[in-house]
């Protein structure tokens, strides 16, 4: 009975023997948990965003701070419409830490999200 000639695992100095040229089961495993992590971690962040926890502190925070800290900064009183996580959470920044959140208003949170994305950018 012929078969196709036995291939290795593509998976570099992995030493399984396929029938089919591709990946071993365990290393397609790995392979694809490499594709679609960028999208889970999205889609995580997406789902904090959404949480009931996160939106009951949110209202918390902005009674307690509702005047935006950037304009404050600049000695002006701004309404605050977005809690603000000081270091972002994809940057490792603590989710429900009060210390790690500040009132922003919409256009001070837009100007620091550009910043990030432009640092992210330039590579730093
Ligand atoms: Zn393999
Ligand atoms: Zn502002």
């Amino acid at each position: 009975m012929p078969r196709s000639a036995p291939t290795p695992c593509r998976y570099p100095g992995c030493m399984a023997v396929l029938t089919n040229p591709g990946y071993c089961d365990s290393h397609r495993a790995l392979v694809h948990r490499d594709y679609g992590r960028m999208r889970r971690s999205f889609d995580n962040e997406v789902g904090f965003y959404q949480s009931s926890t996160w939106r009951r502190l949110r209202a918390n925070f902005l009674r307690l701070h509702p005047l935006c800290k950037a304009c404050a900064d600049q000695g002006q009183s701004i309404a605050a419409g977005v809690v603000d996580h000081i270091t972002p959470i994809k940057e490792g920044g603590a989710r429900l830490d009060k210390s790690n959140l500040q009132s922003l208003c919409v256009s001070c949170h837009n100007r620091k999200t550009a910043r990030e994305t432009a640092g992210k950018r330039a590579g730093g």
